[in-house]
């Protein structure tokens, strides 16, 4: 019997949209991946997750709704799907050489952010170390921050980080800046930016949290050291979607690309979270649109099995 639904990804867009199927009595399987919880394993606290007023930590959260979700029934796989079939029914799900099959399937696996990839960056992460302002950003108040990249995400990041931070460095790799014309003009008129040409960040310091940072300078090979306490890194996301190839509709950064809200022009197969979304992505924002996904897998099951 194929199962009622498979949902792809154990973040919050998937968990939520887990615990919405479940409560429903579909006993969803989840095939959460290898880093199953997502991106918000990366984080300590966060402050804007509705319902806890003193914070909660990202890890907390994903243990938490992972609980929920079991608790009506759904079960797990931590493993990576390694493949698709939605060209007939039931849809297959494959891990491996194992197929899974399903009458409905939600796809939710997330987008990772692309970090510089040193060592010490992984070390500090969640710890002065993150890639999301909008998340962290009023964390850094009368503090001094670097902001790592040269695009539109780095602009928009730099300027909303000056409501808080004391000032904002921003260090690019390159001596032209990737961002749009305003968002350069923007960045480059607010007097908390200053800008590293040419530079690259080499390492990142800190015992508990972080205290400086190594700049190198690309073009002479020299290394100076700057004393900030967060370093936010907007070098850009790159949405799981490498097993959707041909099978869904990907748009030319590589994000799915859905109709009304979160179907995907397969009847029974619906996306959720930032998978899809390169815009809010937010916990909050990706769990709606898991129980959207949810709500419409419910209305397609009813439909199939009503006369
Ligand atoms: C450093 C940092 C701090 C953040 N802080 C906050 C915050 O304070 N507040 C907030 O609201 N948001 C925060 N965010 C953003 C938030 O974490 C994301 O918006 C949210 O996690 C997106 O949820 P998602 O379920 O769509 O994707 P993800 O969290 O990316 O989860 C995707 C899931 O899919 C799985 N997966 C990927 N490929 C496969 C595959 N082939 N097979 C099976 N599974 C697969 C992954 O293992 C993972 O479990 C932060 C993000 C970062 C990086």
């Amino acid at each position: 019997m194929p199962e009622k639904l498979i949902i792809i990804g154990g973040g919050p867009a998937g968990l939520s949209a887990a615990i919405y199927a479940a409560r429903e009595g579909f006993e969803p399987l989840v095939i959460a991946g290898f880093a199953a919880g997502g991106q918000l394993l990366l984080t300590t606290v966060v402050e804007n997750y509705p319902g806890f007023p003193d914070g909660i930590d990202g890890p907390e959260i994903i243990m938490q709704m992972r609980t929920q979700a079991e608790k009506f029934g759904t079960r797990f796989i931590n493993e990576n799907a390694t493949g698709v079939d939605f060209s007939a029914k039931p849809y297959k799900v494959y891990v491996d050489e194992k197929a899974y099959e399903a009458q409905s399937v939600i796809v939710a696996t997330g987008a990772d952010s692309v970090w510089l990839g040193i060592e010490s960056e992984k070390k500090l992460m969640g710890k002065g170390v993150s890639s999301c302002a909008t998340c962290d950003g009023p964390f850094y108040k009368g503090k001094d921050v670097v902001v790592v990249g040269g695009g539109d995400t780095a602009m928009e990041d730099s300027i909303f980080l000056t409501r808080f931070a004391n000032s904002v460095t921003v260090v690019h790799r390159r001596d032209i800046l990737r961002a749009s014309k305003i968002m350069q003009e923007k960045a480059k008129s607010n007097q908390k930016i200053k800008f590293i040409w040419n530079s690259t960040i080499d390492e990142i310091k800190g015992d508990a949290k972080v205290s400086s940072v190594v700049i190198k300078d690309l073009n002479t090979g020299v290394k100076t050291e700057l004393q900030v306490q967060g370093v936010f890194i907007a070098i850009g996301h790159r949405p799981n979607t490498d097993i959707f190839k041909g099978k869904l509709k990907i748009d030319e950064k590589g994000y799915l690309v859905t109709e009304n809200e979160v179907e995907t022009g397969i009847e029974g197969v619906y996306v959720a979270g930032d998978v899809f979304d390169s815009y809010y992505r937010q916990a909050v924002t990706a769990s709606s649109s898991g129980v959207k996904a949810a709500l419409r897998v419910r209305e397609y099951l009813s439909d199939l099995s009503s006369p």
